[in-house]
């Protein structure tokens, strides 16, 4: 019945996912658009089509579930944007959130000090056009705004950087509201902003993104044991999520890259396509952020140990930190695939195929009648209604099935459903499998517990 039978294995020239066909997909199918594309864009700001925000929200819940619902003593946070001024003077952001940043006096062209040739810098060359380059100067990364009616400095106030001061800051309401009790985690998704000099790559490195971090509050002497179970944590949980392991690896900062906070630090690094790049950074940031944040609010932030004579300390604090944004760029990136297929009867055919974890995928089943007429369409329908309630369905009856599932192949949907003459006659549909291409009859009865379970014992390439 449908067009695209025989699977002919991967062209590895082909397969080459670049950052322009992501980017061109990404837009062509409702993933991602340029922020205010109609005004020309605006740099650094994306934002999340009907495919994207599926896709970004399931990647979310992942990581939730994995955190809070499989961890006893991780719980969940949400909290505000705009925090008290000295959170980012305790945490250190005001001195030292900043970027090395030269101008060239010719071009106007800026640069981050750090990622241009030293001799340019040296000699003070502009790269690009030779001109004469501006001293170094520090530029911090923070976005600044007023609150109130007066724009004095009285009323600054900061976008947050990063999520993780306002799970400090909140460490002692939740262990007075939870009960927690060391060692624990809290974990909180949400929004963060930097002011990037460099923000090409598509959404790789934005000023506004989204970040999944996770702060466990260990006892000194424990943390380097339980630092090491975390980066084991976050590595496998990237292959259970059917990320081509050999596309990621450790990078282990080096004393000069150390951020201030820092004790030992790892990056999870992806191979995207412009190179290996940072996905997620593993920080044990000792006793800094907590014994600060007492400093300069003048409160008690020592944990008290009931169950050890009331002993008190401040905890050391283990962080898991990944980007969403940057995650979906990554679940992008690994899934994309183009391979060459065999139409029956005709000549060979390329496929582009997104081939996302089915728990990952925007769109879980996509329901096709075959044709409109003779109440298939109804019949599809009513099949779709029936699939709803457990999972995001689409519905297709424009064009040539075999059009069709490239659609759905291009969406990276793992299951179609086509409904045909026989579904009428003997209540069976065919369930076409994305990755293989294979399909099955299936009793229309049992379609959703089947969907349930190839889900569950996914594995990527089969
Ligand atoms: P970089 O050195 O690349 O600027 P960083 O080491 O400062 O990043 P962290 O502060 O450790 O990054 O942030 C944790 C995670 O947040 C990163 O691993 C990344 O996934 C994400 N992230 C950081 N900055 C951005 C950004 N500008 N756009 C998108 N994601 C980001």
């Amino acid at each position: 019945m449908a067009e695209l039978t025989a699977y002919e294995g991967n062209d590895a020239e082909a397969s080459k996912a670049t950052m322009e066909k992501i980017t061109s997909l990404a837009k062509r199918r409702g993933f991602v658009f340029q922020s205010s594309e109609i005004y020309g864009g605006q740099n650094g700001a994306w934002d999340y089509g009907p495919l994207g925000i599926e896709l970004k929200n399931r990647i979310a819940q992942a990581w939730w579930k994995e955190m809070t619902q499989m961890h006893d003593n991780i719980v969940g946070l949400d909290a505000a944007i705009l925090m008290h001024p000295r959170v980012w003077e305790a945490s250190g952001h005001v001195e030292n959130f900043t970027d090395p940043l030269v101008d060239c006096k010719k071009c106007k062209a800026r640069f981050r000090a750090d990622q241009i040739p030293p001799e340019n810098l040296e000699k003070k060359i502009c790269p690009e056009c030779g001109g004469e380059l501006t001293d170094v100067r520090k530029f911090n990364l923070m976005f600044k705004t007023n609150i109130g009616p007066v724009d004095d400095s009285s009323s600054i106030i900061y976008l947050r950087p990063e999520t993780a001061q306002g799970i400090y800051v909140n460490y002692k309401n939740i262990i007075q509201s939870n009960r927690m009790k060391i060692p624990f985690g809290i974990a909180q998704i949400g929004k963060a902003f930097r002011n990037e000099i460099v923000t090409k790559n598509f959404i790789f490195r934005t000023c506004e993104f989204e970040q999944m971090e996770m702060q466990y509050f260990v006892k000194s002497g424990t943390d380097m044991d339980v630092f090491e179970d975390w980066r084991n944590q976050r590595w496998s949980y990237y292959e259970r999520l059917g990320i081509k392991m050999d596309h990621l690896r450790w990078h282990q900062h080096g004393p000069d890259e150390l951020a201030h906070y820092a004790k030992v630090a790892f990056d999870i690094e992806y191979l995207f396509p412009m190179g290996w790049r940072e996905l997620e950074g593993i920080h044990n940031r000792g006793q800094y952020d907590l014994s600060r944040h007492q400093e300069y609010s003048g409160k008690d932030l020592n944990y008290i140990d009931q169950d050890n004579n009331n002993e008190r300390y401040i905890p050391n604090i283990i962080e898991t930190s990944a980007g969403l944004t940057r995650n979906l760029l990554m679940v992008l990136c690994d899934a994309y695939d183009e391979e060459k297929v065999a139409d029956k009867g005709d000549a060979d055919d390329y496929r582009t195929v997104l081939r996302f974890h089915p728990k990952l995928a925007p769109i879980t089943v996509a329901v096709l009648p075959l044709m409109k007429k003779d109440g298939l369409a109804e019949l599809a329908q009513d099949i779709r209604k029936e699939l709803k309630e457990d999972y995001s369905t689409d519905y297709d009856q424009a064009g040539a099935i075999g059009r069709r599932y490239r659609r759905q192949d291009e969406a990276g949907t793992p299951f179609c459903v086509t409904i045909d003459y026989d579904t009428k006659e003997d209540g069976t549909v065919t369930l076409r499998y994305r990755d293989s291409m294979k399909q099955e009859r299936v009793p229309r009865a049992q379609l959703a517990a089947k969907i349930k379970q190839c889900i569950k014992d996914y594995k990527r390439g089969q």
